[in-house]
């Protein structure tokens, strides 16, 4: 499904040329549920956002379903991620003045769904993480764990093939980061390919495949043992 060939990726600016991802190959299987460990400034964003098609890459391969990944126009690449790819970040991402539901929500209005559906659609992707009764709430007036199953919520609603998690559970304690990591258990036991970033030994655990990256390169990948 994912499948990445030799994938170079700098950041230069007038003064430095920062070579990040250093010939980085990585295939990912559907249904996978993979983490991508690696201490901090490794390169594991980076790799995320080549994956979710959020940035570029220099040279080498990406090839997503067999699709070529390169030279996209923003366009066709908001198109292409919204229809395969959710996103979990770790500071959420919700919009401050729009309640759970309206943030659940927003995915299905960029892809042109009727208020009436894409509400009806928000409001069952709540109740599946028990947050129904959080609809009408404003991130402001959850925790910092309600505010990430509603980002998970929003993530699922346009129902992806792959989801994207990097440090989602950065700014949780370790009862919410549990609860995080269970829920995403979840969602791959339905079939949903997920890759999660993460520094954290205890929740690489909790994943099937552990990728450790370090300094642009993989340096280990193998099965978690459970
Ligand atoms: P990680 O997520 O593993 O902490 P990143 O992929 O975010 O690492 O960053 C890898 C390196 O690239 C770091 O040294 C970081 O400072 C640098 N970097 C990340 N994004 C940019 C950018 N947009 N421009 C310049 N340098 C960047
Ligand atoms: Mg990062």
């Amino acid at each position: 499904m994912i499948e990445l060939q030799r994938i170079n990726k700098s950041y230069n600016t007038e003064t430095t040329n920062l070579h990040v991802l250093k010939d980085l190959s990585l295939t990912i299987a559907a249904g996978e549920m993979v983490s991508l460990m690696g201490s901090s400034g490794s390169g594991k964003s980076t790799l995320l956002n080549i994956l979710g098609i959020l940035d570029s890459y220099d040279s080498g391969e990406y090839h997503l379903d067999g699709r070529l990944i390169r030279d996209m126009s923003e366009h066709t690449a908001a198109l292409y991620r919204s229809k395969t790819i959710g996103f979990v970040f770790q500071s959420f991402n919700l919009i401050g003045f729009k309640t759970a539901a309206e943030n659940v929500a927003l995915p299905l209005y960029y892809q042109g769904v009727s208020f009436k559906k894409r509400h009806k659609m928000a409001l069952d992707s709540l109740e599946r993480f028990g947050l129904l009764d959080w609809a009408e709430h404003l991130p402001s007036q959850m925790s910092g764990g309600q505010n990430q199953r509603v980002a998970i919520a929003r993530a699922l609603v346009t129902k992806p093939r792959i989801i994207l998690a990097d440090e989602p559970t950065g700014a949780l304690d370790s009862e919410n980061s549990n609860d995080i990591i269970a829920v995403l258990n979840e969602i791959n036991k339905e079939g949903i390919t997920v890759v999660i970033v993460t520094h954290e030994e205890d929740i690489a655990e909790q994943t099937k495949r552990c990728v450790r990256i370090q300094d642009g390169k993989i340096i280990s990948d193998s099965a978690v043992s459970k």
